[in-house]
């Protein structure tokens, strides 16, 4: 077994002013614990630098707190740990420089501190900011489909996670979460994007090891079938014989279901022939109008045939999907001309539908991401 460890950064949404302005006095303090840890780093025997869990560092945490220092006292052996850990190193490297002071808006949390919850389609990460309990904050994470994936994964406990650090950039915050992946020796995930369409009934694009390999089911029997159909039914509809129309419908419904069930097996498939597959499909929002069962249909389908194999299904929200440049990030409307996707800003030339499913596997639909 081999373990890695992985640091995944989860945007935050903007918390509001006054839980912002908890979180920045943390990030005050917490700097000014690591800072105060490191100038006494050298007054250690050597030796005692390797215990992570002296008592010296509880009796400086102890001290802290008496100087007006309001972290949890975890928190703070993290901070004290960040320091130990920097003067470790400088020894190891044989420099004996001080310690640089902290100039990041960091906060480090050990992974028994702060937890990953969900109401509904929305995750939460709780953390103490103070001694005590009932001093806890609770902020909402950004919802894009690549931290949806880690973050389902934690809160379902099938992914260990170690101490993590909740980080300011710029205006922006983020907890970046620290994932073990205990899997053997090839601990890579594989997403894979699933789009929908009429040219091509699905698309799935594979992103393992950075390469990409896509799968197309074309739709051009099933769009000739459904032609027929509307045009059979269409035409009874004008006679008024409406009890050929009502069962000329239900062929109809039954021919998509075989179309469906076959499509969604091949999907699965494919996906569980790579290592680690979690599917990312778009929640639907471009087909509003006709054609909405039937791939609402082919979701379903894909979704309780992955369950049966232990393959995760995120819903994505698809807005960009056809008109970002899955090479260089670059959104533009004009990017699509009719089934072919040409980047105006890079050049880039490929099947309209299989840039829109690489996007979902990549799970980014923002410029330049
Ligand atoms: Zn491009």
């Amino acid at each position: 077994m081999m373990t890695s460890i992985k640091t995944i950064k989860l945007p935050l949404a903007a918390p509001k002013p006054d839980v912002r302005r908890e979180i920045d006095r943390a990030f005050r303090d917490f700097r000014w614990v690591y800072d105060e840890a490191a100038k006494r780093m050298p007054s250690l025997k050597r030796k005692r630098i390797g215990f992570a869990k002296d008592y010296v560092y509880y009796e400086w945490v102890k001290e802290f707190r008496r100087k007006g220092i309001d972290l949890p006292a975890q928190v703070m052996q993290q901070a004290v740990e960040k320091a130990r850990i920097s003067y470790a190193s400088m020894l190891g490297n044989k420099v004996f420089n001080r310690i640089s002071r902290s100039r990041n808006d960091v906060l480090r949390f050990h992974n028994q501190c702060f937890h990953i919850v969900h109401f509904g389609n929305m995750y939460f990460v709780d953390l103490p900011l103070r001694a005590g309990r009932g001093h806890r904050v609770i902020l909402p994470f950004k919802g894009d489909s690549y931290s949806r994936f880690f973050l389902e994964q934690v809160s379902k406990k099938t992914l260990a996670y170690g101490a993590s650090e909740l980080k300011k950039y710029g205006e922006e915050y983020s907890f970046n979460l620290t994932v073990k992946t205990g899997v053997e020796c090839n601990e890579k995930f594989t997403p894979i994007g699933v789009d929908f369409g009429l040219t091509n009934i699905a698309v799935a694009a594979a992103i393992s090891e950075d390469k990409t390999k896509v799968k197309l089911w074309r739709g051009k029997e099933a769009q000739h079938k459904r032609r027929m159909f509307l045009r059979k039914i269409a035409s009874y509809q004008r006679r008024g014989k409406l009890r050929k129309v009502k069962s000329m419908k239900a062929t109809y419904r039954n021919y998509m279901k075989t179309v469906n069930h076959q499509v969604s097996r091949e999907i699965v498939d494919f996906a569980s022939s790579f290592y680690g597959p979690y599917i990312m499909l778009e929640n639907l929002h471009k087909f509003r109008k006709q054609n909405d069962w039937t791939f609402s249909e082919l979701r379903i389908f894909i979704e309780y045939k992955a369950l049966e194999q232990g393959i995760p299904v995120i819903a994505v929200n698809p807005r960009n999907s056809s008109n970002r440049c899955n090479r260089c990030g670059y959104v533009d409307r004009m990017n699509r001309s009719g089934i072919y996707f040409n980047c105006l800003a890079c050049g880039y030339r490929v099947n309209a539908d299989v840039n829109a499913a690489i996007n979902l596997a990549q799970g980014r639909m923002d410029n330049y991401s």
